[in-house]
């Protein structure tokens, strides 16, 4: 059985890397950081728990990838370049072979993103893993929830509702392993936008990830609108938005696996999309899309902001309003809130 300190060494050690502004990693009581002159501190944390954030079932490598890519993403959705993180490992015994696997899936997605562990602590319990993150962003160029405007376009990236349906298909075996396989990877492998939310930073107005479901999340842009995006005021005109199902970007492997009766409401409701939603000035939607283009992302109108409060939601049978907040999206203390 190994100790708290050569699992630590033998894990997690080498993944210290440093630059300029990171002085010191792991080792020492603290690490040490420095926030180059011209940039801001974006810091963000998620922690990831057994059962309620993944199945049982996940690989170690999964778990890994997907603990630092959910912070990821939310950098992103700030308009951040990633630089570093900490973890907070608990773990029911320190079994080597599941270490191997989290240190290997956490070295790769931190390799994609070129982020430094620097870092964190470990105990015994049920397995939990909480990762705190840090970047840098310009101070006035960070993508923020607030600042959504009526007349605003509504944006996503990539394609909704592949995780989400991976997770309902998780224990169903057929002959399209392909497919499945691609809709797996969705759900424990997400690919947070970097690229696209720095891209994005300073042409939209406002700016979130899809963790959650994009209902839910919408909700927040709705609640931050007629806010200033690059300060904490405001958000004191709740606006509403009009999104037309048929326009929600599918994956092809969605396309043909998901039923008909449950396919919109995995769009909406399902979450772990980790694309980012945004709002758009109508003027700045093709420099958008070109810009997202170059890095190989898809950008798609899905709707607009609008200034009567409320979501409404449009398809082949006309517009109907949508309840806000629990009664959507994943919320942990929502009565509906079962987990996994
Ligand atoms: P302390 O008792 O001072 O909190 P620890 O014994 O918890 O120190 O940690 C020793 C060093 O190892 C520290 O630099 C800490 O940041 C790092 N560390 C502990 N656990 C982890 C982990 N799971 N991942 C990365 N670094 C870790
Ligand atoms: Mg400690």
């Amino acid at each position: 059985m190994l100790d708290e300190f050569a699992l630590i060494e033998q894990f997690f050690a080498r993944a210290t890397a440093s630059g300029e502004d990171i002085q010191l990693g792991i080792g020492d009581d603290a690490a040490l950081v420095t926030v180059p002159a011209t940039q801001q501190l974006a810091v963000c944390t998620d922690t990831l728990v057994s059962g309620r954030h993944f199945p049982l079932a996940t690989t170690a490598a999964d778990i890994g990838w997907k603990a630092l890519a959910v912070n990821v993403s939310d950098l992103a959705a700030m308009g951040a370049e990633p630089r570093w993180f900490t973890l907070a490992l608990t773990l029911p015994a320190a079994d080597a072979d599941w270490l191997r696997g989290f240190s290997c899936g956490l070295a790769a997605m931190a390799a994609v993103n070129r982020l430094s562990l620097i870092g964190g602590d470990t105990t015994r319990g049920p397995l939990s893993i909480t990762v705190t993150a840090g970047g840098w962003v310009a101070p006035g160029a960070s993508l923020t929830r607030r600042g959504a405007q009526p007349g605003d376009v509504v944006c996503v990236t990539g394609t909704l509702g592949d995780a989400a349906l991976a997770l309902r298909r998780l224990n169903v075996v057929d002959a399209d392993h392909a497919r499945d396989a691609w809709l797996r990877d969705r759900l424990n492998r997400p690919t947070p936008r970097v690229a696209a939310g720095r891209a994005l930073a300073g042409l939209a107005h406002a700016g979130i990830d899809i963790s959650d479901g994009l209902l839910a999340d919408l909700g927040h842009l709705l609640a931050g609108a007629g806010g200033d995006s690059a300060t904490d005021s405001g958000g004191d005109t709740p606006a509403g938005a009009v999104i037309d199902v048929r326009r929600l970007p599918r994956s092809a492997a969605f396309s043909a696996r998901a039923a008909a009766n449950v396919a919109v409401d995995l769009q909406l409701a399902g979450g772990d999309d980790y694309e980012l939603c945004v709002c758009l000035a109508p003027q700045n939607v093709p420099e958008a899309t070109q810009r997202l283009a170059a890095l190989g992302v898809p950008l798609t109108r899905i709707g607009k902001i609008i200034a009567e409060p409320g979501l409404w939601i449009e398809d082949e049978g006309g517009q109907r309003a949508c309840s806000l907040g629990g009664a959507r999206g994943f919320n942990h203390f929502s009565e509906r809130g079962e987990g996994l």
